[in-house]
C-alpha cells in the first residue's frame, strides 16, 4: 500500500480549512502548556475575586519593575506602569520604542465572574438556624449553586471608616458555607418546576450556623450568637454590612480533570483564564515597538456598566493621559489603536451538541479562539471586527505559530452573549475577540484544556511583540 495521498486529497490540503488539535499541530507545546498552567492554578486558588485578581497582579508587577502611573511623569521605551481603577481593575502599560501616534496594543481581559453577593442586610435566623441572604451577579444557573462548598470573599467598611478584608472557607482547616437543597424524598413538587425556576433566587440563602446564644429568654438567639461571633473576629456590627462588598464563591480547589490531567476544572475560568495570558504577557515583554496595555477589568459579568467596567471611561482616561504626554490627544491615539478582546467562547459539548454549530464552534485542545462576532439574534450587541482586522490577526497567529480556530457564540438564534469587545470598539479602535473555550461556562467548576491556555499566552505575546 502506498502512503502517498491522492490528488483529490492533495487538492483538498490546498484548498480546505479546518482546525487542529494542538497535540498534533504542535507537539512541542503541550509540555509548555502544562508547565505555564502550574502558574495559572496557583492564580486560581488565590484570586477569586476582582480585588483579589488586583492584589495578585499588582504584586507580580512591582516585583517586575512596574510602578504607579504618573500622568505627569516622563517615561521612555521599555517603562513600565501599573494604574488601579478602585481597587477592582488594573492597567499594566509597557511604553514602546513608537509614539503612541502610532496607535497602542490593547489586550482586555475581565476579572470579575459570577457569584452570589449579600444582600445590604443580610443576616437572620429561621428555623434556629442562621442565615446570609444573597443577591446573584451575573448569569448562573441558580440550581448548580446548592449543595457544594462556598467561600465568604470581600469587605466591610466599618462605622470608624477603615477597612476589614474577608476571606473565610479557602483553607482546608477554615469552616464553609452552604446553600441547602431539598431531599429528592420530599421533592417531588420542586421537581416539576422547570430547571431555571429549580431554585429560586430568593431560595439562595446560605447556611452560616446553628447554635443558639446561652439565655434563658430571648428571641434570635442563633443570629445572636453568629453576630457575636463576627463580631470578635472582624469587629464589625451588623449594620456594618450595609457598607460591605461580600460575596460568596465555590470552594472547591482547582483540580486536574482526566486520566491524562489535559483539562483544568475551577471556579472563575471565566474570564481569570484570559486574565492571566494577557497578564503573563505583558510581564514578559521587553520593549515592544507599540506601546502595550493590558486592562484587567471589573463588572463585564453585569454588562460593563459601572466605574470599574469598560463601558465607563477609565481606559479612555488611561489612554489619553498616555497621549497628553507626547502633547497628543486621546482620540489621536485610540484611532490608531488595535486591541484582542479576551475574553472565553463556548467550547463544544458532545452532550449538548444541539445548541452549538459544528463548522462555527471551538474545539478544545484546537487553540485560542478568534470570534469576529458575539452578540445574539441578528448580531444585536455586539462589535463584528473587519475583514481587514480579522485578516491581520489571523495573519499574525500564523506567522507566530500561535495553534488558533474560530468559533460562535452558539447556533444562530438560540441564545448569545457580549464581551467588553464592542465598549472598546466604541472607543474607535479596532478590535476582536480572542480567548479560551470553556465547557460547563459559568458554572461553579468550569472546564478548559491546558493547551488552550498556554496558546492565549503566546497569541498576547505575539500580539505584544508585532512590530507591524
Ligand atoms: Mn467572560
Ligand atoms: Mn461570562
Amino acid at each position: 500500500m502506498s502512503e502517498k495521498k491522492n490528488e483529490a486529497e492533495l487538492l483538498k490540503e490546498k484548498l480546505f480549512f479546518e482546525s487542529e488539535n494542538i497535540c498534533k499541530a504542535d507537539e512541542a507545546s503541550v509540555k509548555k502548556a502544562d508547565k505555564f498552567c502550574e502558574g495559572y492554578k496557583d492564580f486560581l486558588n488565590t484570586s477569586k475575586t476582582e480585588r483579589e485578581a488586583v492584589e495578585y497582579f499588582k504584586a507580580i508587577a512591582e516585583k517586575k519593575g512596574f510602578v504607579e502611573f504618573d500622568k505627569k511623569g516622563k517615561y521612555k521605551a521599555g517603562d513600565k506602569v501599573y494604574s488601579i481603577n478602585r481597587k477592582k481593575a488594573i492597567i499594566l502599560c509597557v511604553f514602546g520604542k513608537k509614539s503612541v501616534e502610532n496607535g497602542v496594543r490593547l489586550v482586555a481581559s475581565h476579572i470579575d465572574s459570577p457569584r452570589l453577593d449579600l444582600k445590604p442586610n443580610p443576616l437572620y435566623e429561621d428555623g434556629e438556624l442562621a442565615f446570609f441572604k444573597t443577591h446573584y451577579y451575573g448569569g448562573i444557573k441558580k440550581y448548580q449553586w446548592t449543595a457544594i462548598p462556598l467561600s465568604l470573599h470581600g469587605v466591610v467598611l466599618k462605622a470608624d471608616g477603615s477597612t476589614v478584608t474577608v476571606s473565610l472557607g479557602e483553607k482546608a482547616n477554615e469552616p464553609k458555607f452552604v446553600i441547602t437543597d431539598l431531599l429528592p424524598h420530599l421533592a417531588s413538587e420542586q421537581c416539576k418546576r422547570t430547571l431555571n425556576e429549580g431554585i429560586k433566587g430568593e431560595e439562595l440563602n446560605i447556611l452560616i450556623g446553628s447554635r443558639p446564644f446561652k439565655s434563658d429568654k430571648g428571641s434570635e438567639l442563633v443570629k445572636l450568637n453568629i453576630m457575636r461571633l463576627i463580631n470578635e473576629k472582624y469587629g464589625i456590627v451588623e449594620k456594618d454590612f450595609l457598607s460591605a462588598e461580600l460575596t460568596l464563591v465555590p470552594a472547591f480547589p482547582v483540580s486536574d480533570i482526566g486520566f491524562d490531567a489535559s483539562m483544568i476544572g475551577a471556579y472563575g475560568h471565566d474570564d481569570r483564564v484570559c486574565a492571566y495570558p494577557a497578564a503573563m504577557a505583558i510581564f514578559d515583554i521587553k520593549s515592544p515597538e507599540y506601546t502595550a496595555v493590558t486592562v484587567l477589568t471589573d463588572k463585564e459579568e453585569i454588562g460593563s456598566d459601572g466605574n470599574t467596567g469598560l463601558n465607563s471611561s477609565y481606559l479612555k482616561y488611561f489612554i489619553s493621559d498616555l497621549a497628553r504626554l507626547e502633547g497628543l490627544e486621546g482620540r489621536d491615539v485610540l484611532s490608531k489603536s488595535q486591541c484582542l478582546s479576551a475574553d472565553v467562547n463556548v467550547a463544544f459539548d458532545p452532550n449538548f451538541p444541539d445548541v452549538t454549530e459544528k463548522k462555527n464552534v471551538a474545539v478544545l485542545n484546537h487553540g485560542v479562539c478568534v470570534t469576529k462576532y458575539t452578540g445574539a439574534r441578528g448580531k444585536s450587541g455586539t462589535s463584528d471586527a473587519s475583514a481587514e482586522f480579522m485578516n491581520k490577526v489571523a495573519r499574525l497567529f500564523d506567522k507566530n505559530k500561535v495553534v488558533w480556530q474560530t468559533g460562535e457564540l452558539g447556533k444562530v438564534d438560540i441564545g448569545g452573549g457580549g464581551t467588553v469587545a464592542m465598549y472598546i470598539a466604541n472607543l474607535d479602535v479596532d478590535v476582536i475577540d480572542v480567548g479560551v473555550p470553556v465547557l460547563s461556562m459559568h458554572s461553579p467548576f468550569e472546564v478548559v484544556a491546558k493547551n488552550d491556555v498556554y496558546m492565549a499566552y503566546k497569541a498576547f505575546t505575539s500580539f505584544f511583540e508585532d512590530k507591524e
